[in-house]
C-alpha cells in the first residue's frame, strides 16, 4: 500500500492526472453525509414539508464525538451479504482546459454497463464534474438505480499532504462542499444525498468540525479497488473480489481518463459477487442498516 501510495503521489506531483489521486490509498474514504439543513432544503423545496412528510429522507449517522461530522466506512458485517460499489466522478477545479482539449473525465460506457447489469450504485460527484457534464449528471440523478453524493466542488484536499492534491484552506472547506450541492442543482440534480467523500479520503478532526454545519455524513470505504490509473482490469477485479466482505463499501472511479479499466473490471466483479450470494446496494442502504443497528 505504501508503494501504491508513493506511486500515486508521484503521479500527482507530476500533474499527470490529479483526478484519481488518492484512489489507491487505504485512507481514501467515501463519507456519507447526514441530512442537514441545506440538504433538507434541497430535498424538500415545499415549505410545508415536514420531516414526517418526507419518508424518503436519506438515512444518516448521528454526529460523532463533540458534534463532529460522522464518518461511515462500511455497513454491518452480520446484516447479510450486501456490498456497495461507489464511483468517484473526479474533476479538479483547474482541469477545465484539459476537458476543453478533449480529455474525458466521464465514463458513459461504465454507466451503461451498470445499467445493463442493474447494479445499484452511488456516485460521489465533484461540483466541477457536474458543471462539465450536466446532462450526464441529470441522467444519473433521474435514474433510481443511482444516487448522487458530494465529492467536493474542487477536488482539493481537506488536509495537508494528501497525494499531492492542492489543499483547500480551512475557511473554504464548508463553502466548497456547499458549492458542489449548488452545482448539482444547477445541473438539474434535485436530490443529492447528504453524503460527502473527502478528496483522496484525507480528513482530520478539523475538517470534520468545519463540515458539521453542512450536515453531511462522511463516507469512507473498506475496499480499495486500485482502479485509478490501472490498465489491468483483471487485477482490479481480483483486488475487489479478495477484499469484499458483507457490508463492504468499494471505492472505484467513473472517470475514463484516470480509470480506464474500471468498466471491464465491473463486468467481472458483478457476476462473480452475485455468484457468491452478494446483493448490490447503494451506500444509503448500508448507512440505514448501520443507523438502525445503533438504534
Ligand atoms: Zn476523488
Amino acid at each position: 500500500m505504501i508503494t501504491r501510495r508513493a506511486w500515486s503521489a508521484s503521479l500527482c506531483a507530476l500533474g499527470a492526472a490529479l483526478v484519481g489521486c488518492g484512489a489507491h490509498g487505504a485512507q481514501d474514504a467515501g463519507l456519507p453525509e447526514r441530512p442537514g439543513p441545506s440538504a433538507a432544503t434541497t430535498a424538500s423545496p415545499a415549505s410545508t414539508a415536514s420531516p414526517s412528510a418526507t419518508p424518503s429522507r436519506p438515512p444518516t449517522l448521528a454526529p460523532g464525538p463533540a458534534g463532529l461530522t460522522p464518518v461511515f466506512t462500511n455497513g454491518p458485517r452480520t446484516g447479510g451479504k450486501t456490498v456497495a460499489l461507489t464511483f468517484d466522478a473526479d474533476m479538479t477545479a483547474d482541469q477545465g482546459s484539459r476537458a476543453a482539449a478533449g480529455e474525458r473525465f466521464d465514463n458513459p460506457e461504465l454507466v451503461a454497463t451498470l445499467r445493463r447489469l442493474k447494479v445499484p450504485s452511488t456516485v460521489f460527484m465533484t461540483g466541477r464534474w457536474a458543471e462539465e457534464y450536466p446532462d450526464e449528471a441529470r441522467s444519473l440523478a433521474q435514474d433510481p438505480l443511482f444516487e448522487i453524493a458530494n465529492h467536493s466542488y474542487s477536488h482539493y484536499a481537506f488536509t495537508p499532504d494528501c497525494y499531492g492534491l492542492p489543499t483547500i484552506g480551512t475557511a473554504r472547506m464548508r463553502s466548497d462542499v456547499e458549492r458542489a450541492f449548488t452545482a448539482f442543482r444547477k445541473a438539474g440534480v434535485a436530490h443529492a444525498m447528504p453524503y460527502f467523500r473527502f478528496p483522496g479520503g484525507c480528513y482530520d478532526d478539523r475538517a470534520l468540525r468545519e463540515l458539521t454545519p453542512v450536515g453531511v455524513t462522511a463516507v469512507q470505504w473498506d475496499v480499495v479497488s486500485g482502479d485509478a490509473f490501472a490498465t489491468d482490469a483483471d487485477a482490479v477485479a481480483q483486488q475487489v473480489l479478495d477484499g469484499v466482505r458483507p457490508g463492504s463499501v468499494v471505492v472505484m472511479h467513473c472517470t475514463r481518463s484516470a480509470a480506464p479499466a474500471t468498466e471491464k473490471a465491473v463486468r467481472t466483479i458483478v457476476p462473480e459477487l452475485r455468484d457468491r450470494g452478494f446483493r448490490f446496494v447503494k451506500v444509503s442502504e448500508l448507512i440505514g442498516e448501520e443507523a438502525g443497528g445503533r438504534g
